[in-house]
């Protein structure tokens, strides 16, 4: 062979070497991830998709963050613009809310009659006046804490829409609004909902914790794994498809004061921090429906708790007591893996 059919036969080699490597990379799967910063905590989106999507695939996860930003505005109390906290500074006892709010605080309220009042929205000066969210939160004084509770409860508001018109109306002016127990599931619930009309077919939203999950993983399920309420490391993995998984701990948000823990989930029955439970881990179909249940249940103990997710379809649930003991639905099986002891 001469020199220059040699050289041509390196350079067509290497060219179709190049084109299947692009042709093998642009059909592989791959993942597409970006971390960001809202509602307070470290929201991860993970999208599996095909290499030649890409742009499309890291379209739609700025579309999901998006979004997730869009309703961090409308329902955050701390935020002097959201809808919520214009009703916690309303004089009025009648306020116009938008359509998605109306639907929060509807389902807050049927979550609270599911739950013996255990999940309630009114709990807004209580947290404040503990001071979870502050710098230096401490343990208040019972006067104060029964004093603010007389403005707390689920019959406290109502709401009301006529013709997509939604309103609001203050049973009591003092009642104030804080849904940190539901706006994240209704949050993620709506980022995945985005990136499935943009066409992805198999995701994870991750927010501190708070996880949904579209699709499967290269056709398994994605392992999930729940933290170890005292300390690092997990308890178990659940394999999870096209389902939303929400944990509420005690160690998420809490301070300590005279060798005691408080926590940021409040009792509404006592005004004080829950003692039954140190983690409840809810998995559901719905993120919304598993983020105000994992709150209520984190409340109302493992054996109500238990009680109440087996009256209920397509959900279930592992709690964690205060004792260190761990309680089960009846078909959490199915999804929890829990690791052997060392
Ligand atoms: P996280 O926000 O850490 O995921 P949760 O979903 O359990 O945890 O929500 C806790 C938050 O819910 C608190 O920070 C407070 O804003 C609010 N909250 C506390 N107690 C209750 C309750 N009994 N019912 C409804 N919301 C509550
Ligand atoms: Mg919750």
């Amino acid at each position: 062979m001469d020199l220059k059919k040699r050289n041509n036969l390196i350079l067509i080699t290497a060219a179709v070497a190049i084109f299947l490597l692009t042709m093998i990379d642009s059909i592989s799967i791959k993942k597409f991830t970006r971390s960001e910063m809202m509602m307070d905590t470290l929201v991860e989106i993970s999208v599996f998709g095909m290499g030649k999507d890409k742009k499309k695939l890291e379209n739609a996860i700025d579309s999901a963050f998006t979004e997730i930003d869009r309703i961090e505005k409308l329902m955050s109390r701390f935020i002097v613009t959201s809808e919520i906290a214009e009703i916690n500074a309303s004089d009025s006892d009648e306020i116009y809310i938008s359509s998605e709010t109306a639907y929060i605080l509807q389902n807050s309220q049927v979550i609270s009659d599911l739950t013996g009042g255990a999940f309630d929205v009114t709990l807004a000066e209580l947290m404040e006046l503990w001071g979870f969210t502050g710098d230096s939160p401490s343990v208040p004084d019972k006067s104060a804490i029964e004093r603010l509770m007389k403005h707390t409860g689920n019959e406290k508001y109502s709401v009301s829409g006529i013709d997509t018109i939604y309103r609001v109306k203050l049973e009591d002016p003092e009642v104030k609004i804080d849904l940190g127990g539901i706006a994240k599931g209704y949050a993620i619930k709506r980022a995945a909902e985005v990136l499935k009309e943009s066409g992805v077919k198999s995701a994870m939203v991750d927010a501190g914790g708070d996880i949904v999950v579209i699709g499967n993983k290269k056709g398994k399920p994605f392992n999930v794994g729940i933290k170890s309420p005292d300390g690092e490391g997990i308890i178990g993995v659940i394999g999870a498809e096209d389902i939303a998984i929400v944990t509420s701990g005690d160690y998420e948000r809490f301070f300590i004061e005279g060798g005691v823990k408080y926590h940021h989930i409040i009792d509404p029955a006592t005004g004080y921090p829950a003692r039954k439970c140190k983690s409840v881990t809810i998995i559901a179909d719905d993120a919304l429906v598993a983020d105000a249940l994992s709150t209520a249940v984190f409340v109302m103990g493992a054996e109500a708790g238990i009680q109440l997710v087996d009256g209920l379809d397509e959900v279930e649930a592992m709690i964690i007591d205060s004792d260190d003991e761990a309680h089960f639905s009846q078909n959490a099986h199915k999804y929890i893996k829990l690791k052997e002891k060392e």
